[in-house]
């Protein structure tokens, strides 16, 4: 059999959707208002074909894991926990949050989402939401997968694309 090209498979759908509120830092003292989006993902992956069933990964599964990572930060007040001018203290039922030093918000610590980054971009979510599904496909035993490409959308014609190489 002559050697077969890649494959890619992409996976968008209406419940990939996370409708949540944030606010970004800029360089310099900027800092925007809190606000919201109705964010959509996107996540393509790409690699060899499974040789049993002829396909790269099941799309029922990468639509249900996906589905559980969006419903994981949808509804909730994303906020970054390695960011250096937004300070976020979690104290049992409420969050605090301070900017450049100076109290900004409380929000009940259940309608936060605290999230492992600097700034709560379209970048950083889309580098987010791929380390999650890396993890969450290893668990599922995905095998031949040569690289995942996320993209999250905050507005229309909008979206920040992350694409990562696997080993
Ligand atoms: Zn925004």
């Amino acid at each position: 059999m002559q050697p077969r090209g890649e494959f890619r498979v992409s996976v968008t759908k209406d419940y990939l959707v996370f409708a949540s509120a944030h606010f970004i830092t800029f360089a310099g003292h900027r800092c925007e208002g809190l606000h919201g989006h109705n964010y959509r993902a996107r996540v393509t992956v790409e690699g060899a074909l499974n040789q049993e069933s002829w396909f790269v990964f099941d799309f029922v599964e990468l639509k249900r894991i996906m589905k559980r990572l969006c419903d994981e930060i949808d509804h909730l007040v994303l906020l970054p926990l390695e960011s250096d001018r937004v300070e976020v203290r979690e104290d049992g039922a409420s969050v605090s949050v301070s900017v450049d030093g100076k109290p900004r918000y409380v929000f009940p610590t259940r309608d936060c989402a605290l999230l492992p980054v600097p700034n709560t971009t379209v970048e950083m979510l889309a580098e987010l939401l791929t380390d999650r599904l890396r993890a969450e496909l290893d668990k599922a035993g995905a095998r031949g997968l040569t690289a995942i490409e996320m993209e999250v959308e905050e507005n229309f014609g909008q979206s920040a694309v992350y694409r990562v190489a696997l080993a």
